[in-house]
């Protein structure tokens, strides 16, 4: 056996550990500490190197990769988007990511991402709406009732104080699912049979469905005054899911505006249309909502910084419970350039 010494190990969360650490804090809790983790990012948003994301498309689907730093840490987060998969029984979105050190580059924790995209997506929408949404929103339209549905629904409540979720889904099985799943929560859960059903007397509207093809979830006579919409569906190029019309209405806030302009609801309008960085809003350098008529618009496409703050805070989870594996994965020999004498010695 090589020396202990001649490997370092890497914390690895699994799926099965992080099923746990979301139950040993409560969903909500967690959504709400991960919102927390993001906006204190988010404030120091002009620290971090930033890119969009590198994507490869194919006719079904994308694989991307999300790279980020802070000067510190580095990290990185492996995700796909594949329409098509539910139909096969596999998941929409799948991911891992990792963080590592800037000093040395050594890897300082593996996670699974499929769970935490969904919780730290949801906690993101959420933490958005809590700048922009309308003052005493209490009722939302879920529109798409996929696995990322449950997790926008208890974020919304326990950050943004919703009591009401009206669900809508072409497929009238994932609103079951949706109400099922919720039926405990303290929501109140309404299931519609339309989007126009869904919206009404909603203050805030959620589209989160997959079709790789521009869609028209919401047309523009669904958009009252003063509505608030979390776009989270539309992420890549030739994916979108709101009429142009509702675009041209809105107050728009984005995440990052090179990566937003190729991937999200704005790829419909002209590069020189203008937006808001969420960053501005929560730092005190741009406004958020401004009036009780306007109308917002969280084009939400996912991006590097916030499941950096996720993996941080799954990291700093660590330090007091072990829900990790240590795995083997970089090889370290005593001796850095003597890389085959630990092979040898390993015989
Ligand atoms: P999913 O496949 O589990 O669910 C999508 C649901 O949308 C399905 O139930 C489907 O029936 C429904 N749907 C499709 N077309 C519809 C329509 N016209 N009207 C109503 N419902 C419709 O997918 P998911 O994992 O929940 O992800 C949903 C979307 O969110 C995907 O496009 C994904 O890429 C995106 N996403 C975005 C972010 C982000 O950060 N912005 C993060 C994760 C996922």
């Amino acid at each position: 056996m090589p020396l202990p010494s001649e490997r370092a190990f890497v914390p690895f969360v699994s799926v099965e550990n992080m099923m746990r650490l979301v139950h040993d804090i409560g969903p909500e809790e967690m959504m709400a500490g991960l919102a927390d983790a993001i906006e204190a990012d988010f404030r120091r948003w002009e620290r971090f190197d930033k890119t969009p994301r590198i994507a490869a498309h194919s006719e079904i689907g994308v694989i991307e990769l999300m790279p980020t730093s802070d000067g510190e840490t580095y990290g990185f987060k492996y995700v796909n988007g594949h329409p098509a998969n539910m139909r096969r029984g596999l998941q929409t979105v799948t991911a891992f990511g990792l963080l590592a050190s800037v000093e040395t580059g050594y890897p300082l924790l593996l996670s699974e991402m499929t769970l935490l995209t969904a919780l730290r997506t949801a906690a993101t929408s959420a933490l958005a709406a809590k700048w922009l949404a309308p003052e005493g929103a209490r009722s939302m339209a879920m529109i798409g009732n996929g696995a990322q549905a449950e997790f926008q629904a208890l974020a919304f409540r326990r950050i943004c104080g919703i009591t009401e979720v009206r669900l809508y889904d072409i497929d009238a099985e994932a609103t079951h699912k949706c109400a099922r799943n919720l039926a405990a929560s303290g929501l109140r859960i309404v299931p519609c049979t339309s989007a126009e059903d869904a919206v009404a007397g909603s203050q805030i509207i959620t589209t989160c469905t997959a079709d790789k093809q521009y869609a028209t979830i919401l047309t523009d006579n669904l958009v009252g005054a003063g509505t608030h919409i979390n776009a989270v569906g539309g992420d890549c190029p030739g994916k979108t899911e709101l009429h142009r019309d509702i675009l041209l209405r809105s107050d728009i806030y984005v995440e990052y505006p090179p990566q937003t302009r190729i991937e999200g609801e704005i790829q419909q309008l002209p590069q020189e249309h203008p937006v808001t960085e969420l960053w501005q809003v929560i730092s005190g350098a741009a406004p958020g909502r401004q009036s009780a008529g306007q109308i917002t618009l969280f084009d939400s496409v996912g991006f590097a910084i916030e499941d950096f703050s996720a993996l941080r805070y799954v990291l700093d989870l660590l330090r007091h419970t072990p829900r990790f594996e240590a795995l083997d994965m970089i090889a370290d020999p005593a001796d850095p350039r003597d890389l085959y004498g630990m092979l040898m010695r390993a015989r």
